[in-house]
């Protein structure tokens, strides 16, 4: 009897396992002619001065452009780019083309302070020995200072970190870029990480900012991140904001910057030129 059911079982699941990992199968030879054909495109997100409103950096964000299925956001097909070491092309890519738009942007500023960019990493190529070569390659191609890149780390990416991962971020911040904590908040040493890594910027996790309103216990966490980050000499910038109520919140307790729908969502390169540079 239980071996009966067992086999039922068995010719339930395997034609449904099978279409899981065809379409898996499908996904990869896609993200491979994706990489080969060059059908990423990057967005922008203004990072913006709380108390001025003025945009002083973006965050480069990537897209995949599938000819079939549209616009596949990062999280549906990042993690298999990281599993396939694919990843390390498209992580090259978004960084070249980010520092090539940022300088070009900043070119056409003529008066106000140059604009940051910022690239995530992921953990995958933190483990390519020449990445800081790849870092000051895309620096020296695109004329962009070292000085207004910054790279976005997990906190996912430090907690498993290799003997090498510090040497390597020493590298790359030798170069004069800064390194910023992405999603600060959400792992479970975030505390130990800003004394073991030459962290300059913390952000702070959009799911502590949803709350700041109306939760006082998020309240609390995110204006003590804000003091931690005053106390170490660290920019804060606030993730995910989205109404007037988080920004006041934010802005009294002193958080310098902010990203959000509030302000904007991420942008083409098109829709960004038009909001740096209004009927140009
Ligand atoms: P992240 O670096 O924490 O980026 C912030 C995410 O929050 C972005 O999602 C952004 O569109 C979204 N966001 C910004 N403001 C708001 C808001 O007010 N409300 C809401 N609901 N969302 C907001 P996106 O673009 O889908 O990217 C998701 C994640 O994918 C990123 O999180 C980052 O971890 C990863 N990612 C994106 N681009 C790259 C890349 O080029 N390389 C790597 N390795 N990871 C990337
Ligand atoms: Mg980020
Ligand atoms: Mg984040
Ligand atoms: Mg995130």
């Amino acid at each position: 009897q239980a071996k009966k059911q067992g086999k039922d079982r068995y010719e339930i699941f395997e034609p449904a396992m099978q279409a899981v990992f065809q379409a898996g199968l499908r996904m990869e030879a896609d993200l491979r002619r994706a990489v080969v054909r060059h059908e990423f495109e990057l967005r922008y997100q203004p990072i913006v001065h709380l108390r001025t409103g003025e945009i002083t950096g973006l965050e480069a964000l990537v897209r995949w452009q599938h000819p079939e299925r549209g616009i596949i956001p990062p999280l549906d097909f990042i993690p298999l780019a990281e599993e396939t070491g694919m990843i390390v092309p498209i992580g090259e890519w978004v960084l070249r083309e980010a520092c090539r738009q940022a300088a070009r942007w900043n070119e056409q500023r003529e008066d106000g302070r140059p604009l940051s960019v910022s690239v995530n990493l992921s953990a995958v190529q933190l483990d390519q020995a020449d990445l800081p070569e790849v870092v000051a390659s895309a620096l020296s191609n695109s004329g962009l200072p070292a000085t207004s890149l910054v790279i976005e780390l997990t906190e996912s990416l430090l907690v498993d970190h290799r003997p090498s991962t510090l040497h390597q971020l020493e590298k790359i911040k030798s170069l004069g870029v800064r390194l910023a904590i992405d999603d600060f908040g959400t792992g479970y040493s975030s505390l130990a990480y800003l004394r073991r890594f030459p962290i300059d910027i913390i952000k702070i996790d959009k799911s502590f900012v949803d709350d700041v309103g109306d939760v006082p216990a998020a309240a609390a966490l995110t204006l003590g991140i804000i003091q931690l980050g005053q106390a170490l000499h660290l920019s804060t910038i606030a993730e995910g904001i989205e109404d007037a109520g988080q920004l006041s919140e934010l802005t009294d307790g002193n958080c310098e910057l902010g990203q959000g729908y509030y302000f904007a969502e991420p942008l083409n390169d098109v829709d960004m030129g038009e909001l740096l540079f209004p009927s140009s």
